[in-house]
């Protein structure tokens, strides 16, 4: 097939970016696995919090937020973010940290001091001789990851776009006509290719003789645990320790824990580690009054990072036509609609959109010409 742009990878960052341009061009969506989304996309803790992060990944979730409070007419049938507070928890050894953190010129805004009763009163399991202060984000939230994705694949199927699951991309080279891509028995062929293979994304571009970015996939751990009997924990905030060696949040009427891991791993379908699962729970039950029986459900997936933890959106200057989109990090759910449009932008040969740019996002600060 003769296409104008093959983005590689169905996951979120693949189906977003190849919805936005389906719009005015002829696109291929690639994916190796047979179920999109079967990878980080389909793993993460979904949650939107626009104080996460560095101050790119800020920039690009708040300039995110409006697409996820309201959707455009007919992107999905259901709220894609629902209400759900963060709280940023410190021992008394932890306040400089908290305050620090609290005094950042776009955290203090969205956040509010709370004091340890205060603090127990919104999540009454915590720890009073662990708790010495906290931090409030009240207008974070849970993000709906599957209707996100799947809007964004319905818009790419809307638009004539053509995604073809169970296709690994082995083989890519350049030629006069532009790059041209093997699947298996498949060759298609077009000017631009966009490498949205998450994890693998260094792999893949080794394929097509670009150097890779150095970046390293870093494996998370998460499970599902029942909550104490007969309390109800859906009005619970997200707690989040401020050093993050732990987190937990309600899910569906369970909870769901992790160590906030970050082993460095080979890209793969990343599978939890007994110890990490132990961790969870022994900070978990350290630092509240919670004790954690049994386990439901566990998983791990893969956070790949850019050394400065920065994402990677734009041309790769040596390889004509090659664009990074990688690098996502535990921010590529809160951030896909910016960072969609911010891609499309640059696949299109424009600037960065200005209310990202407004946002303080530069295309140099996410440009693969940084390393
Ligand atoms: C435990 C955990 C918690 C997280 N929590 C959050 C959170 O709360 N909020 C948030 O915003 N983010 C969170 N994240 C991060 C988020 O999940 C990722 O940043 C995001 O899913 C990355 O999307 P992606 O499309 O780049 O990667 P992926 O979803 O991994 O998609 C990449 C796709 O490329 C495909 N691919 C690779 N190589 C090839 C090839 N050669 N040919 C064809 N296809 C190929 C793969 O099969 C894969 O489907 C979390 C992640 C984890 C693991």
């Amino acid at each position: 097939m003769h296409a104008d742009v093959i983005v590689i990878g169905a996951g979120m960052a693949g189906a977003s970016v190849a919805a936005l341009l389906a719009e005015r061009r002829r696109v291929l969506l690639l994916e190796a696995e047979e179920r999109v989304g079967y990878h980080a996309t389909g793993r993460s803790a979904a949650l939107f919090s626009e104080i996460y992060g560095n101050r790119s990944i800020r920039a690009l979730t708040r300039g995110s937020r409006d697409f996820l409070r309201a959707p455009p007419e007919g992107f999905t049938d259901v709220p894609l973010i629902r209400p759900r507070a963060s709280l940023f928890i410190a021992t008394d050894r932890q306040l400089e940290t908290l305050n620090g953190f609290a005094a950042l010129p776009d955290v203090a805004p969205a956040t509010r001091a709370l004091s340890a009763s205060e603090a127990l009163a919104l999540c009454p399991v915590l720890r009073e001789d662990c708790l010495a202060a906290a931090l409030l984000e009240p207008d974070s939230a849970d993000l709906d990851v599957n209707a996100l994705h799947q809007g964004y694949l319905r818009w790419f199927r809307a638009r004539g776009g053509d995604l073809r699951a169970a296709s690994p991309v082995l083989g890519l080279s350049r030629g006069a006509g532009g790059w041209r891509v093997r699947t298996g028995a498949e060759e298609h062929a077009a000017p631009v290719i966009v490498n949205a293979a998450g994890a693998w994304a260094d792999e893949l571009a080794g394929l097509a003789g670009v150097a890779p970015l150095g970046l390293t996939p870093l494996r998370r751990t998460a499970a599902l645990v029942d909550p104490p009997a007969g309390v109800a924990v859906d009005a619970w905030p997200m707690v989040i320790d401020i050093a993050e060696a732990f987190y937990f949040k309600p899910d569906a009427g369970r909870l769901l824990i992790s160590p906030a891991d970050e082993t460095p791993a080979a890209p793969g379908d990343a599978q939890p580690e007994d110890w990490d699962v132990a961790l969870a729970v022994e900070r978990i039950e350290s630092a509240t009054t919670l004790r954690i029986d049994r386990l439901r459900h566990r998983w791990a997936g893969l956070r790949t990072f850019a050394a400065d933890r920065s994402p990677v959106v734009g041309f790769c200057a040596g390889a004509p036509g090659f664009f990074w989109l990688a690098g996502q990090g535990g921010y590529g759910i809160q951030t896909a609609p910016a960072m969609a449009r911010a891609a499309a932008a640059l696949i299109r040969g424009e600037p960065l959109p200005e209310d990202l740019r407004a946002l303080g996002l530069a295309a140099a600060d996410v440009s693969p010409a940084r390393f």
